[in-house]
């Protein structure tokens, strides 16, 4: 397929998972697509790796299936036979120096019913649920933190060893601070309606209940599970999505950063990446907020400001390799750690009991992986290689008895992994997006902005892409044509 060297050319910033579906969506429609990365390697977050020969993802894992974006973007690429689910979703909770079966009937750890929870708090904790009923309808307002709320209402232990491990798998944020209306949405509308947080999340569970076997997971085909890998890794995806944006035409550069955006005229942009400059119909800036930021300065001081505040939480992810037989069995596809125990991970998933194909891919090895670092805690993913190695080994001997050596290990940073979504986020964002549409043809997306998963990353990407092409289909009707 030939690019149409007539037809609007846009330049997308940043060629993360966002940039990406931009850049493919833009280029199925026919726009000229241009899409400059910074580094030398595309996917951002998602990255595919190796450890001791065996193929494992050493970044994002899991792709969403309850929403439709990512699982419907790998099909598109031509992985959709590569979907896997995972073999066990069976997860702990390392609380009080055990491994104790993660609860089931609650809403991102809040429970619909205090018994469900048995096990897991302490007797005064799961009775303290039950105060949820007796208080006054609380009014959360336009927004709130979720653990205020939910230890107002329930207690703290429910934050401190369900809410907030769970959510600080996601965000590897502070539940006390993250805003319950992005990171919840659906129980923070419930929230509002029901008089109690316990009828609040009855009623998101009997709303689940209600979608006909979990909407996309049926249509996957893959047993209605929550969540799908890809073998090979979900760090496949960007080389795929890649592939097809330069079928279509679509021009993609490497160690390529976007250092500053200029206006033409009423409508056109220029791009400037080193020493070349690139003239641009339209431009989706799908950089994390800090780059963002620094580009729309000259342009929207306001939207600049508003995303040079987002914070960023880092991580490091040590991938560790054991033989097989040297292993204790581990149950399930891993534990999550709450921070108010004092230990170094905070989580650990046992890729190898999980994913059908790292298993296959090294049968006589073990492959998991722990997670260290949460926001605030920079100086912990800076620590030496080795001693995040020894850090990871002793909780896990700790939880899981585990004492054998590994046979390889690999220690990934992602220092800014993770943007933050304080009380008030959402509100921010919407005036970001009304500042930067204000300017003609630019539009911005990623995880800064509607959510930080995959699935919310392709979301925002395609509400970018869609904009512009409804936009160039207006100033130009012959425009934007599908291929
Ligand atoms: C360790 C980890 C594990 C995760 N696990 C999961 C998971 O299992 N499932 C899930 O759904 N989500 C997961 N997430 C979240 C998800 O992976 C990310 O939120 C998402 O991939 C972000 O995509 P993005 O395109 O918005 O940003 P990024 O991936 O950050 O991509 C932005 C790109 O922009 C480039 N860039 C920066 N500045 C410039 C510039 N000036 N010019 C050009 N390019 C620039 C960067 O180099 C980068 O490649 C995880 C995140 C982390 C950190």
């Amino acid at each position: 397929m030939n690019a149409d060297t007539t037809g609007p050319h846009v330049v997308v910033a940043g060629g993360g998972i966002a940039g990406l579906a931009a850049a493919h969506r833009l280029a199925l429609a026919g726009h000229r697509v241009t899409l400059l990365e910074a580094g030398p390697r595309l996917g951002g977050k998602l990255l595919a790796g190796e450890i001791a020969g065996a193929p494992v993802d050493l970044g994002a894992e899991s792709l969403l299936a309850r929403r439709p974006e990512a699982v419907a973007l790998a099909r598109a690429v031509g992985l959709g036979d590569r979907l896997q689910a995972p073999v066990t979703t069976t997860a702990s909770v390392w609380s009080r120096g055990a491994l104790v079966p993660m609860p089931k009937g609650h809403v991102m750890g809040v429970p619909g019913d205090a018994h469900a929870v048995d096990g897991l708090l302490s007797e005064e904790g799961v009775r303290r649920i039950g105060r949820d009923g007796e208080l006054p309808p609380a009014d959360i307002g336009e927004d709130i933190a979720i653990g205020a709320y939910v230890a107002d209402r329930m207690g703290r232990e429910v934050v401190d060893r369900l809410v907030e491990p769970l959510l600080g798998g996601v965000y590897a944020g502070d539940a006390y601070r993250i805003s319950m209306r992005a990171a919840v949405p659906a129980l923070f509308e419930a929230a509002r309606r029901h008089p109690t947080l316990t009828a609040a999340v009855r009623a998101v569970q009997q709303a689940g209940a209600t979608v006909p076997a979990d909407a996309a997971g049926a249509a996957t085909g893959l047993g209605g599970s929550v969540f799908l890998g890809i073998e090979g890794g979900v760090g496949t995806l960007p080389g795929a999505v890649a592939d097809a944006i330069r079928a279509a035409g679509g021009t993609i550069l490497t160690d390529a950063p976007v250092t500053a955006l200029r206006r033409t005229g009423p409508t056109g942009w220029q791009v400037v990446s080193g020493d070349r400059v690139l003239t641009a119909d339209a431009v989706v800036l799908a950089t994390p907020a800090g780059p963002a930021a620094a580009l729309l300065a000259p342009h929207a001081p306001a939207a600049s400001a508003e995303l040079g505040a987002v914070a960023y939480a880092s991580m490091a992810l040590v991938t560790l390799a054991f033989r097989r037989s040297d292993l204790p069995a581990l149950p399930g596809s891993g534990f999550l750690v709450p921070p108010v125990d004092g230990h170094t991970i905070k989580a650990s998933t046992f890729s190898s009991q999980k994913w059908g194909w790292v298993a296959d891919g090294a049968p006589d090895l073990f492959v998991l992986r722990t997670s260290v670092g949460r926001h605030g805690e920079e100086e912990q993913v800076h620590r030496e290689d080795a001693d995040l190695v020894a850090a990871s080994l002793k909780d896990l001997a700790a939880a899981t008895g585990l004492a054998a050596r590994p046979v390889a290990t690999t220690v990934t940073r992602w220092t800014g992994g993770l943007p933050q979504y304080p009380v008030g986020h959402l509100d921010r964002v919407a005036r970001v997006r009304e500042a930067v549409a204000a300017l003609p043809g630019l539009r911005v997306a990623g995880a800064a902005y509607d959510g930080v998963g995959i699935p919310a990353c392709i979301a925002s990407a395609h509400r970018a892409a869609d904009e512009i092409i409804a936009t160039s289909k207006r100033t130009d009707p012959g425009a934007g044509h599908s291929r």
